[in-house]
């Protein structure tokens, strides 16, 4: 018999405990899932977010993963007291809540739905027709879980996409950069720029003044990724002088975005609060379900995170 415990959001623990119930029954292992501590050696996997009570993972000596609930990882890396595994949320519904909201914000680049928007009354704005989608290039920076699902779903659409990561890839339909000198390539070449990186020292204030200049006249962003990516005075810089031609930014340094931040009154800027996607807790628990099952079966875990390279 293993030890379950669940120490992520309760107001969400009626809806984990029903598909966590189902998911692990479907596998051949004897266990008991509870979100009440009695002896923390008894446990054997915890189920973690950050918006739950746990904070000291020190007592728990027989932990053999903690399996985390959300994607971003800079809460449980910063805790000094989880030297546990610790696994990263990757899932289906994440996946693809993320893609619905990249290729919504390309496709308005795109077509540049925004000056129709702006427009006023009897303004019949008919020049300008958008090129097709074959010939509009899309930059992913971040090739991973939620970023390659990104870059196959803009691809099967139509678009040219190429993506960035820190080690090499190789993919039948999508340009793949790598390193420094993939960068300036993908900084030099992409209409608009996603991000998808995650946040690390190597990526802190990747879009910066220097790296800006190297971008194609008017770019457009979309940040999905973290806060922590952006320069946000020089971007709102490239965004005055027209360099950049719009952002919309769904992470900050600080969120909720503070009420007098230049971000929230810049006419080529769209806030949305950090909705970009999140798990679904149904598909999660197939996901956790899973990873436990490997981890009684012997097996590697699946989406470890890389504690020194911080994702
Ligand atoms: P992954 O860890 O799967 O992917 C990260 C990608 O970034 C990998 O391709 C990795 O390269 C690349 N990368 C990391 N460091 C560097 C570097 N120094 N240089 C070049 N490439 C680098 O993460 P996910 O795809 O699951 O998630 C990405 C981010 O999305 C999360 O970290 C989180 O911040 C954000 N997120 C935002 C949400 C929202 O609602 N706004 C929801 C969920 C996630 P390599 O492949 O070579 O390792």
């Amino acid at each position: 018999m293993i030890n379950i415990f669940y120490a992520g959001n309760s107001e969400e623990w009626d809806e984990y405990k029903l598909h966590l119930n189902q998911a692990l029954d479907k596998f051949n292992i004897s266990y008991r899932l509870t979100k009440n501590l009695e002896n923390p050696l008894d446990i054997d996997y915890i189920i973690y977010a950050p918006n739950g009570e746990l904070q000291d993972f020190t007592p728990f000596k027989n932990v053999k993963l903690v399996q985390g609930l959300w994607a971003g990882v800079e809460v449980p890396l910063a805790n000094k007291s989880l030297t546990q595994p610790l696994a990263r949320m990757v899932e289906p519904g994440l996946s693809l809540g993320m893609a619905d909201y990249v290729m919504g914000h390309v496709l308005r680049y795109h077509l540049g739905t925004d000056r129709f928007h702006k427009a006023t009354p009897g303004e019949w704005l008919s020049e300008n027709i958008p090129p097709l989608s074959k010939s509009r290039s899309v930059g992913i920076l971040g090739l991973g879980a939620l970023g390659m699902h990104c870059a196959n779903k803009l691809s099967e659409f139509g678009f040219k996409v190429s993506g960035w990561s820190r080690n090499e890839k190789k993919h039948s339909n999508i340009k793949c950069f790598y390193g420094t000198s993939g960068l300036n390539k993908i900084l030099s070449s992409s209409e608009i720029l996603v991000l998808l990186l995650p946040n690390t020292k190597e990526t802190k204030e990747i879009i910066n003044k220097k790296n800006i200049e190297k971008m194609l006249d008017g770019v457009s962003i979309i940040n999905p990724g973290r806060g922590t990516l952006i320069n946000d005075d020089d971007l709102i810089s490239a965004l005055d002088r027209g360099k950049i031609s719009g952002a919309t930014l769904d992470t900050f340094y600080i969120e909720p975005l503070p009420k007098k931040h230049a971000y929230w009154s810049h006419p080529n800027v769209l806030v949305t609060p950090h909705i970009a996607s999140t798990t679904r807790i149904n598909t999660a628990c197939e996901i956790v379900a899973k990873n436990i099952h490997r981890g009684e079966t012997k097996k590697p875990f699946m989406y470890l995170v890389d504690k020194l390279s911080g994702y």
